[in-house]
């Protein structure tokens, strides 16, 4: 006996949501971890994943079989119309609601409709990426099941710790050492940046370890909007270990005098200070 589905039928068959089922969802998320290092998480990088892919079978379209008919029962709906309410729909029992029957097992998949496939992936870790971010790379995950759009690859980064160097924020802090008299008298220092650039800073007079100072939008990008972090370098002097007095005192005196905690009066310490220089050029 052949039931056709009047027009009616079929229209309450999509209306409970018991019309032939595809088996179409998306595929999974894949999770890999990448390690970078400061300056790459300051200039952005690249990485390349090799990992086992599960797609779709392509000899059966992830069905499972190669050769399928049309489910007679239900004829390809899915649903049969209840006996005691035509009106009302259940799934079909002899196809699962598929609305079609298997004749022959593929044999690419030996049945289970995926294959797993090496991939290979380059993805891009965007300038600014912090230490713990997610990169999502879109598509990359695994493959959609029988038409279903693809996972995500998501990539957790960490970045490798560097003495000397931390991120606050946005903000790059980083350790300047600068000798005595460049911190006493004012001078110059190079402090090379993580992408390689090196620029020059002012050093003003009577600086004393721990000075920050600080350059407007040389920190590390926010990864989500075009704005800049600023750097600050932070002063470590490097005052004379000499054992004799004379240094001893005057090293004393210039940090009281830097400290501002003294009414030494700077402008004598000053050419105190660079006889000192002077006599060791
Ligand atoms: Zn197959
Ligand atoms: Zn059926």
């Amino acid at each position: 006996m052949r039931r056709t589905l009047d027009k009616a039928g079929r229209f309450f068959a999509a209306a409970s949501g018991l019309t032939r089922r595809t088996e179409r969802r998306p595929g999974r998320d894949l999770r890999v971890e990448a390690e970078i290092s400061l300056a790459e998480s300051y200039t952005g990088a690249t990485r390349t994943f090799h990992y086992g892919r599960d797609v779709d079978c392509d000899a059966c379209k992830g069905r499972g079989f190669d050769k399928v008919k049309t489910c007679a029962v239900c004829e390809g709906v899915g649903s049969l119309a209840a006996s005691w309410m035509p009106a009302v729909r259940k799934r079909c029992p002899r196809c699962a609601a598929k609305g079609w029957i298997g004749e022959r097992t593929c044999t690419p998949c030996e049945g289970t409709g995926r294959v797993r496939l090496s991939h290979t992936h380059t993805a891009t870790v965007p300038e600014g990426t912090p230490d713990g971010a997610r990169v999502r790379v879109k598509g990359q995950g695994e493959g959609g099941y029988q038409g279903g759009d693809a996972g995500d690859l998501i990539i957790k980064i960490r970045v490798a710790p560097e003495p000397g160097v931390r991120r606050d924020g946005d903000d790059l802090v980083r350790g300047l050492p600068v000798d005595f008299r460049a911190a006493a008298l004012g001078g110059q220092a190079d402090l090379a940046l993580p992408d390689g650039k090196t620029i020059t800073l002012r050093i003003p007079p009577w600086s004393t370890s721990g000075r920050r100072l600080r350059v407007v939008g040389r920190g590390f990008k926010d990864p989500h909007s075009d704005r800049r972090g600023d750097l600050f370098a932070v002063l470590r002097v490097d005052l004379p270990h000499e054992s004799d007095a004379d240094a001893r005192s005057l090293t004393l005196r210039y940090l009281s005098a830097a400290a501002g905690s003294s009414d030494i009066r700077k402008d004598e310490l000053r050419d105190e200070l660079e006889a000192y220089f002077a006599a060791r050029a």
